[in-house]
């Protein structure tokens, strides 16, 4: 359902940051992408959700052909691939409530079916009785849950979490992974960039190991790093 065959992606600095990759991953999986800063993590990610594009190569995405989409289809892509990040990007003005709403104001629902489904995923993330707060008043770790919530809000396929704890402490990071693993067992496909080796341990999926671009260990049995 995620293809890359061949996947080259240099920028215009000549910095090849995904240098030929090939990768398939099914519905339903969770992925975690490990490797060292600067190892190509965030750029295969954003190769998915077409905030760059590949050089050469082909990706395919559910049904979409990345290297053939017209522009003005990348918005249903954005739908089908929810992201989030490790600065939450949280708009500040705005409460939670219509932070998470506003994903849905662009797609023409109802009123009604917003409201409905903008407290659905809130509860999802167990945060409905934070619903009246800004930003500033909720911690890093519901800031991730609000970011969570919204990028769940049009039920993507694919949920794609560029470091998501980078900025949290361990425990707040240990309930981060466990909402991911909830979302994970409802059938979206989970990809992961991180560098928690003990979370990543502790929550066993697949571990795809990039170094200098490329794909250097694709493990399902799921350890951080490599076993003896
Ligand atoms: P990671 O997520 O593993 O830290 P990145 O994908 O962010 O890695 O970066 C991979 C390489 O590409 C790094 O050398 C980085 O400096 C470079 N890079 C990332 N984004 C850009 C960009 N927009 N322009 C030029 N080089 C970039
Ligand atoms: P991350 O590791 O989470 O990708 P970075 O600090 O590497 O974050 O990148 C932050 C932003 O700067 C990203 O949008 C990335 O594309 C861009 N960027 C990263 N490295 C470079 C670079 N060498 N030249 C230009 N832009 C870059």
């Amino acid at each position: 359902m995620i293809q890359f065959t061949n996947v080259v992606k240099q920028y215009s600095n000549g910095i090849k940051a995904v240098d030929n990759v090939s990768l398939r991953i099914e519905q339903g999986e969770f992925v975690y992408l490990v490797g060292p800063s600067g190892s190509g993590k965030s750029t295969l990610m954003k190769l998915i959700y077409r905030e760059e594009k590949a050089n050469s190569g082909k990706i395919t995405v559910g049904k979409y052909i990345l290297q053939d989409m017209k522009e003005k289809d990348v918005p249903y892509l954005r739908r089908y691939v929810g992201v989030v990040f490790q600065d939450f990007k949280l708009l500040p003005k705005l409460n939670v409530y219509e932070n998470v709403a506003y994903a849905l104001e662009v797609t023409g629902k109802s009123k009604k079916d917003i409201k409905k489904r903008v407290n659905d995923v809130l509860a999802l993330v167990d945060l409905r009785h934070k619903i009246h707060q800004y930003p500033s008043e909720l911690s890093g770790g519901e800031m991730q849950r609000v970011a969570i919530a919204r990028a769940m809000a049009n039920r993507p396929s694919i949920l794609i979490a560029d470091e998501p704890t980078g900025n949290l402490d361990p425990e707040t990071a240990n309930d981060i992974f466990r909402v991911l693993e909830d979302i994970n067992l409802t059938g979206t496909t989970i990809i992961m960039g991180t560098h928690n080796d003990t979370l990543v341990n502790r929550y066993k999926h697949r571990v795809v190991r990039i170094n200098d671009g490329k794909i250097i260990r694709d493990d399902y049995k799921g350890a951080y790093n490599e076993r003896d």
